[in-house]
């Protein structure tokens, strides 16, 4: 598909056509990656952040939020339980907390990989080399950092980088496939300011960089935030601004999942926040192959509210499981087995 393609499926609203795109992504993801849907435990590790990107509500200026960095202890309670539960992969995120040191990072994924056979993704953020290199070498498997939005003058209007350092995310994706990691990225959809072009090439930019994992999920305002405050003023014309609603994340999911056949493609939580009864479920029959429960200690989960009314901000870390199970088992899926790695996996270095 070129980018006009891409254009028209994401302005389209004819539902024939678009159960026609469902059906298309669906069968790619059969045949591509199969029928088993694969579940990652969440552990958001800390929600400290120096950051202050402007959609986000654990960024540094927030300062009604009290803020959490668990200890090292109490991950591995959480690691042990994704290791009961059957998940292969758990997902250590955090916001970029410079508390999580090289050396603590480093001890908590050897003794993961010395206590447990799971897979290890890191989600910390921009992050220095000599850290991504030693956190490889400590074991860890994917790193996930979503780049936002392809269109630089946007992304520098909502992400502004430390001061005197500058904020390319999608050179440190390739930095992080060259080190040796899967690669994870994606984008939110409809960023007040991000036209269908934009979408298009973010999409594009997906495959260009051969991405192992894909995650999207609908930009959700937070009244917190300068993005949620100003939103109105920042909008794009209305025939040109992306709407950030749940039809458009299912035809960025599908859209992703013909463009990177292999990838591994979140049916996200953000999705599941904008249509909690079957979001998830429709996002994995239209492209996606994995869920993320959370394996978050609930006495932490409202602290890391990075939008309003997140979904499963109240239920436990069993609640999750039983619960993605039942959703995955319903719609005909099973629930996967092993580490769930990307087909791409030693196919990645030649390509990047
Ligand atoms: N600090 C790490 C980073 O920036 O990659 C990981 C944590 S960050 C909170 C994870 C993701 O949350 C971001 O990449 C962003 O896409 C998403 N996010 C933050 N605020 C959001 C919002 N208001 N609506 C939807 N997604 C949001």
């Amino acid at each position: 598909m070129q980018k006009k393609d891409y254009i028209d499926w994401l302005i389209c609203e004819d539902e024939e056509k678009l159960a026609n795109l469902w059906k298309q992504a669906d069968e790619i993801r059969e045949q591509r990656v199969g029928n088993p849907v694969h579940l990652r435990g969440l552990i958001e590790i800390s929600n400290i952040c120096t950051r202050e990107c402007h959609y986000c509500g654990i960024a540094a200026g927030n300062e009604q939020l009290e803020r959490y960095r668990m200890p090292e202890e109490e991950i591995m309670a959480c690691v042990r339980e994704a290791v009961d539960y059957h998940y292969g992969t758990v997902v250590l995120q955090a916001g970029e907390d410079f508390g999580i040191t090289k050396e603590w990072m480093s001890g908590l994924i050897r003794r993961i990989k010395a206590e447990t056979h799971l897979a290890v993704t890191l989600s910390l953020g921009e992050r220095s080399d000599e850290e991504l290199v030693a956190w490889k070498e400590a074991g860890a498997d994917r790193y996930l950092l979503r780049f936002e939005t392809s269109n630089r003058a946007l992304y520098d209007r909502i992400h502004p980088p430390l001061a005197g350092e500058e904020s390319d995310r999608i050179a440190l994706l390739k930095r992080l496939r060259e080190i040796g990691y899967e690669i994870g990225s994606g984008v939110m959809i409809g960023i007040p300011g991000q036209t269908y072009e934009d979408l298009a090439n973010d999409i594009l930019t997906f495959k260009e960089l051969n991405l192992d994992m894909i995650g999207v999920g609908p930009y959700i305002s937070h009244a917190g935030t300068p993005l949620g405050r100003d939103e109105a003023e920042l909008k794009a014309s209305p025939e040109e601004q992306v709407p950030n609603t749940e039809a458009m994340t299912y035809k960025v999911i599908a859209l992703a999942r013909i463009a990177c056949p292999d990838a591994n493609i979140p049916s996200t939580s953000a999705l599941a926040t904008l249509n909690t009864a079957t979001g998830r479920e429709l996002g994995l029959a239209r492209g996606a192959n994995i869920v993320m429960p959370n394996l978050t200690p609930k006495k932490y989960r409202a602290m890391y509210e990075i939008y309003p009314a997140k979904a499963c901000i109240d239920e436990t870390a069993a609640d999750c499981r039983a619960c993605m199970h039942r959703r995955i088992l319903s719609i005909g899926r099973a629930v996967g087995s092993g580490r769930g790695d990307s087909p791409n996996k030693g196919k990645s270095a030649q390509a990047a």
